[in-house]
This record gives structure tokens, sequence and C-alpha cells, in this order.
């Protein structure tokens, strides 16, 4: 088991990207990912032995002050955060908003998919890669199937992600006895790749044609905000 995790950073800001774009979030950068996008924006998060390792009591402690001050979720990101096991961390962020909050604090994850879940996150955002296809159960049970764009090949892997995720949630749907909950497609999101004029043009047109996605902007970046 782990005895810390390494942390590239945390913060109180706003979701930026996404179904939840606008609101007050706090954010743990977890380093450690194997996934290896070409263009990625936290390529410093890659190496997990760069990181000073932090306990969950700590990273926990700082969850609460946010929620004290407006955060209204924690969102852990990366890096892969996947790539550790997060039930040490989820189950201590929990166990200390439910002691001292009325509201038991949402925890958010953002993926890649390429490992097992952990931490029973409330909510779950994908971001498949085309070399790295993520593992079938994340697809079953992301909420959020947002698909980075450079290039047309990259809208025809969105189009297969969204089929497969659908699939599998109408069977698993199916396969539950009783379910008293309607089925919940996953929210589907083309993001342009920053600060890449045709990647933007590619997914303009195509959230235009195609009015079940929706367009996933950096707004962080464009503010000028972590
Ligand atoms: S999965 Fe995310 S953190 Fe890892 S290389 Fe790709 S974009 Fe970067």
């Amino acid at each position: 088991m782990e005895s810390g995790l390494p942390i590239v950073e945390y913060f109180h800001s706003i979701q930026g990207e996404g179904a939840h774009v606008g609101t007050s979030a706090f954010f743990i950068r977890l380093a450690s990912c194997k996934v290896g996008c070409p263009w990625c924006d936290t390529k410093e998060s890659w190496s997990p032995t760069s990181y000073p390792l932090e306990t969950v009591e700590k990273l926990s402690l700082q969850v609460l002050k946010a929620a004290s001050q407006g955060a209204a979720f924690v969102v852990l990101t990366g890096g892969e955060p996947l790539h550790h096991n997060l039930n040490p961390l989820c189950n201590a962020i929990r166990k200390i908003t439910s002691i001292q909050n009325s509201q038991v604090m949402p925890i958010h994850i953002e993926t890649s998919g390429v490992d097992k879940i952990t931490g029973q996150p409330n909510w779950i955002t994908l971001s498949p890669k085309r070399h790295a296809p993520p593992r079938t159960e994340v697809l079953g049970r992301c909420h959020e199937l947002k698909v980075v764009v450079h290039e047309k090949d990259d809208l025809i892997f969105a189009e297969e992600m969204a089929k497969q995720a659908i699939h599998l949630k109408e069977n698993l749907f199916r396969s539950a006895i009783k379910s008293t909950k309607p089925l919940e497609k996953p929210l589907l999101f083309v993001q342009p790749g920053w600060g890449h004029t045709k990647a933007q043009d590619l997914a303009l047109e195509y959230v235009k044609r195609n009015p079940q996605w929706r367009l996933s902007m950096q707004t962080h970046k464009w503010l000028g905000v972590l």
C-alpha cells in the first residue's frame, strides 16, 4: 500500500472544462502518467518520483478547508490519478467532510480510463486516448465523455467511444434488477487541443452538425487562471 500520494499541486479554482464548467472546485493533481500523449499540457506531472508524498490526512484537511470556502466538489486529476489506488484518499475526504459538514464532498475524477476505478467517485470524466483505449469498465461507468480533438480521426474515435459507452450503459441498465433510476447516458463533449486553430474549427463544425455533442473549451486557460 502507498504511504502517501505524489502530488504536483492542489488549488481552489473553477472547473474550466466540460459539464461542470464555471463551478467552484478544489483540484488535487496527482503525479504519474504512463499514457504519453504527445500533446499533453501537464507533462511535468508524468514522473511520480519528482514530487513529495502527501498523506491522505493532510490532503483531506485541505479539501475540508476548500469546502468551507465554497468549493462544491473536489476534482482528482493528473497525470493519471487512477494509476494510484484512490480508496484511502476518497475515504478520508468523505469521512472528514461528513463529520464537519452536513454534506459529504462529492468527488470527481478526470481519467484516461486505462486503469480500474478506485475511490467510488461521484462523477467520472473520461477523456479516452486513441493510442491507449480505455477499459470497458470505465467506458460503461463514465458520466461525461470528453474527447480531445486535433484531427478528423479524433472525431471518428469520439463517435466510436460514445457508441460503446452508450451500448454498455444500456446493457447495464437492462441487467439491473428493478432499477428505479432512468438510464443515464454519458454527456458528450469534444474539446479542441489548446492553441490549435484547425482543431477548433473542426470541433466547432462538428458540434454544429451533431447537437448531441457539446463543445468544451478550456475556459481557465482563456481566463489565465489555474
Ligand atoms: S493521459 Fe492526460 S496526463 Fe497522461 S499524457 Fe495524456 S493528457 Fe497527459
